[in-house]
């Protein structure tokens, strides 16, 4: 017994040191994946600007080639990625999301919450104008479409099963949301 009793005093704080150790690693990762997306993937995107709000008039052509598949299809096709697979469904950083298609600002962090349905989930957008809403009738549905208020790109759908007082869930993909973390200067002028 006394032999026991040594094995796990010995190995149960290794063991949970190593857990610890895989999450610190996985979340890591997770960070330094979703920090290079939101630098290196506007490169061959000129319309991209978190600072202009004009609205866009771009060719879905253009589009296509300038955004990576995965961005374009959500974005102008209206596709919908996997639950429980895009970068930010469960991420908890703390900052700002913008529009990965055009830069527009879309929600803060501090709106988003943690829903159970497996894409980012936010109770409200960053500002009045940020989005605009379309009725959507696909899929023998009635679901209201959010789509981007500057370059008109498919972000995901508001539903009325979230917390706050409007009570509302915008249910988004990951893909076509971009996360830039708060620096000290922004959490002191926002
Ligand atoms: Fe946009």
């Amino acid at each position: 017994m006394k032999l026991q009793s040594a094995l796990i005093i010995l190995f149960v704080p290794l063991l949970s040191g190593a857990c610890v150790h895989t999450q610190d690693k996985k979340f890591s990762e997770s960070k330094n994946k979703v920090m290079e997306t939101a630098e290196t993937i506007h490169e061959k995107n000129p319309y991209y600007s978190r600072t202009d709000t004009a609205q866009l008039h771009v060719p879905l052509s253009e589009w296509k080639k300038i955004l990576p598949p995965e961005v374009y299809e959500i974005a102008f096709e209206r596709d919908t990625e996997r639950p429980f697979t895009g970068k930010y469904w469960d991420y908890k950083g703390v900052g700002t999301y913008y529009c990965a298609v055009c830069g527009n600002k879309l929600f803060y962090s501090t709106a988003k919450f943690a829903s159970t349905c497996g894409w980012p989930s936010f109770f409200e957008p960053a500002r009045k104008n940020a989005v605009i809403y379309k009725p959507d009738h696909s899929f023998a549905m009635d679901r209201t479409e959010v789509i981007c208020g500057r370059c008109g790109a498919h972000l995901g759908h508001v539903f009325n099963d979230g917390p706050g007082p409007r009570g509302l869930r915008y249910c988004m993909n990951s893909a076509v949301l971009d996360f830039v973390a708060d620096t000290h200067e922004a959490i002191v002028n926002k």
